[in-house]
């Protein structure tokens, strides 16, 4: 026992360089990406799948805890319904940032239809709405949001001010 004590002591903390935690989109599995490898389309350590698809991953009840307050990364929702003609015009402004901006973000689809109970957990009232999340060791929280479609240059600006990286 004494002696695992000195071992964990000898070795601090520098040995472990600057890492994300993150959420496999596939099997949920929490993996531990060093931050300089996060851009080298890093696999999961359990599926061996992709982390980062290129694609926005359908938010669900079943990996909303592993996405949202698993990951440390600063994760992007799309709140859209099937019958909402902005949201529909939207869509393809919301791939477009998730091809541009992975892996810096994660980029969510909230199908309020289909998970009912989820948009009222995030007191959806308008769609569609865009909310920037910040996913963290202690659970996460909202960053902000806004509601209605927006072209492309304006919804990157609203990211960017939103994390103020702006
Ligand atoms: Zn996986």
């Amino acid at each position: 026992m004494h002696h695992d004590r000195k071992v964990t002591a000898r070795y601090p903390r520098a040995m472990d360089p600057a890492s994300t935690r993150l959420a496999c989109p596939h099997c949920l599995t929490v993996n531990r990406v060093p931050d300089g490898r996060l851009g080298e389309d890093p696999a999961c350590g359990r599926c061996g799948k992709a982390l980062f698809t290129g694609l926005p991953i359908a938010l669900t009840r079943g990996n909303a805890a592993a996405l949202l307050l698993k990951s440390e990364l600063p994760v992007v929702i799309d709140a859209w319904a099937g019958w909402c003609a902005p949201c529909r015009g939207f869509a393809p402004v919301f791939a477009a940032a998730c091809q541009r901006l992975e892996p810096q973000f994660r980029f969510l689809k909230l199908d309020t239809e289909a998970e009912p109970q989820l948009a009222a957990e995030f007191r959806i009232q308008s769609l569609p709405t865009l909310i920037a999340w910040q996913g963290g060791r202690d659970g996460g929280h909202e960053v902000a949001r806004t509601s209605g479609a927006l072209p492309l240059p304006r919804f990157m600006q609203w990211l960017a001010e939103s994390y103020g990286l702006a």
